[in-house]
C-alpha cells in the first residue's frame, strides 16, 4: 500500500554532483560493442514504499552496492528502456519520442510490481542528464547517444513480494551502427525448441526477465550459421520477433497491391516504437496524407498472423517482396535468409541490401530521428 505521505518523482528536486575530471571521449572504431561505453554522469534516484520518491541525483557514472538478497539479484524484479538522442543538422540534441519509451516504462513497471512515476518528470529529468553530456553525442551517420532508464528492486528479502525498495539509474552510451558493415542482410534461424512469451506472460512488457530466455536462442542461431533467432508462435509457427526486433513481412498481391504486415499487438509482443513509428509512416503513405517517396502505390499495411507456411509458400511464388525487423539499436535490420526446420527460406533485398518498402521508409524514419526532416517525435533537450 502507498503512504499518502509517499512523494512523487520531483524534477525541482534535482541535485547535480560533476565529474571533476572528464573522460576522453572514445574514438568511433571503439563503439562497435553496443553499450560497452558509458558517458561521465548518470542518475540515481530511490524509491521507498514509505517515503516514495527520493532526491533525484546526477552524479559521476559508478557502480551501485546491492546485497546478496536484494529481490533483484534473485527475482529479476527489473524493467528497463532503451531510446535514442541524436545530433541534429543544426548542432542541437533531440530525444526520438521518449514520451512512448516513458508510457512502456510505467506499463512494465506495473507488470513487474515496481514503483509508479510520473512519466513527464521522468523525461525532464533525463533532458537535464542528456543536456549534460550533450558533447557525448556522436556527429557521424549512424551514430547517437543511448539512453537506458532501469528501475529495479533493492530490498534485501528472500519473500517474494513486490518490493519496499527499489532503485531508479539512467545512463547513457554513446553507439555506433549496430551493423558496422552497413546493411548486410542478416540470416535468422527460425526457433523452434524454446518460445519466448505466452498469453498472460510478460512477452510485451520490457523486463529483464524477457532477455535471459533469449540468450540461449541466439546462441544456438549461431551455431546454425545465423546472426540472430526468429521467434515463432503456437503450432502454427506464426512469426512473431527477430531477437530484440519487431519483425515486418511484406507480400505483393496478385492485384499488384503491396502489403506491410506484421503480428498484432495481443500480449506477446513488445510494443515497438520503431514499429508504431514504422506502421504510422506506412499507414500515412497509404491513406495519402504524407506520401513517401519510392514506396508504392497501391500499398497496404496489417497487424495480423503471418505463419512460416505463408512466407515459405510466398518466397517460392516470389510474392515475397522482403522480410525485416525493427528496433532502436538497429533501426531497420533487412534479412535475406531463414533457416526452418534445416530448410532455407531465401528472401528478396534490394541491390544494397535494403528492399523496395524498408528503404523508403527507413530513410523516412532516420531523417525524423536526426532532424534531417522537423517532426514532432523529435522533441529538442
Ligand atoms: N522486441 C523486443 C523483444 C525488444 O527488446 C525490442 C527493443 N526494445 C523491440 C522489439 C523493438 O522495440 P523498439 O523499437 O522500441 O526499440
Amino acid at each position: 500500500a502507498y503512504s499518502s505521505m509517499a512523494l512523487g518523482l520531483e524534477p525541482s528536486r534535482l541535485e547535480i554532483q560533476r565529474a571533476a575530471q572528464l573522460k576522453p571521449k572514445p574514438d568511433p572504431s571503439e563503439l562497435r560493442v553496443f553499450g560497452k561505453n558509458v558517458t561521465d554522469h548518470m542518475m540515481s534516484i530511490e524509491w521507498n514504499v514509505l517515503s516514495g520518491w527520493g532526491t533525484p541525483r546526477i552524479h559521476p557514472y559508478g557502480k551501485v552496492s546491492l546485497e546478496p538478497h536484494a529481490s533483484v539479484l534473485n527475482f529479476a524484479q527489473s524493467c528497463f528502456e532503451g531510446f535514442k538522442a541524436y545530433r541534429t543538422p543544426s548542432g542541437k540534441v533531440a530525444l526520438f519520442r521518449p514520451d512512448m519509451n516513458m508510457k512502456r516504462m510505467q506499463t512494465s513497471a506495473w507488470r513487474a510490481t515496481l514503483p509508479e512515476f510520473d512519466s513527464d518528470a521522468m523525461i525532464q529529468l533525463v533532458k537535464q542528464l542528456v543536456r549534460l553530456e550533450k558533447d557525448w553525442v556522436p556527429d557521424m551517420p549512424g551514430y547517437s547517444l543511448y539512453v537506458r532508464p532501469l528501475l529495479f528492486g533493492t530490498e534485501g528479502t528472500l519473500v517474494v513480494a513486490p518490493p519496499t525498495d527499489a532503485m531508479l539509474t539512467v545512463i547513457c552510451c554513446p553507439v555506433g551502427p549496430y551493423y558496422p558493415e552497413g546493411f548486410k542482410p542478416i540470416a535468422l534461424y527460425g526457433t523452434t525448441e524454446f518460445i519466448r512469451a505466452a498469453p498472460g506472460g510478460i512477452g510485451s512488457y520490457k523486463l529483464g526477465a524477457n532477455y535471459v530466455t533469449g540468450v540461449i536462442a541466439a546462441k544456438e542461431a549461431a551455431r546454425q550459421g545465423c546472426v540472430q533467432n526468429l521467434w515463432l508462435q503456437g503450432p502454427e509457427h506464426l512469426i512473431t520477433e527477430v531477437g530484440t526486433m519487431n519483425a515486418m513481412t511484406v507480400f505483393k498481391h496478385p492485384d499488384g497491391t503491396v502489403e506491410l504486415a506484421t503480428a498484432p499487438l495481443d500480449g506477446m509482443i513488445l510494443p515497438g516504437i520503431t514499429r508504431d513509428s514504422v506502421l504510422c509512416l506506412a499507414r500515412e503513405h497509404a491513406s495519402g496524407k504524407t506520401k513517401i517517396e519510392g514506396l508504392p502505390d497501391k500499398f497496404c499495411v496489417s497487424e495480423r498472423g503471418i505463419s512460416m507456411k505463408e512466407v515459405q509458400e510466398a518466397a517460392k511464388t516470389g510474392t515475397l517482396v522482403e522480410f525485416f525487423g525493427t528496433g532502436t539499436a538497429a533501426v531497420i535490420s533487412p534479412v535475406n535468409r531463414i533457416r526452418y526446420l534445416n530448410e532455407d527460406v531465401h528472401i528478396p533485398t534490394g541491390p544494397d541490401g535494403m528492399g523496395p518498402v524498408s528503404k523508403p521508409l527507413w530513410q523516412r524514419l532516420v531523417a525524423i530521428q536526426t532532424g534531417t526532416i522537423e517532426h514532432p517525435w523529435s522533441i529538442v533537450v
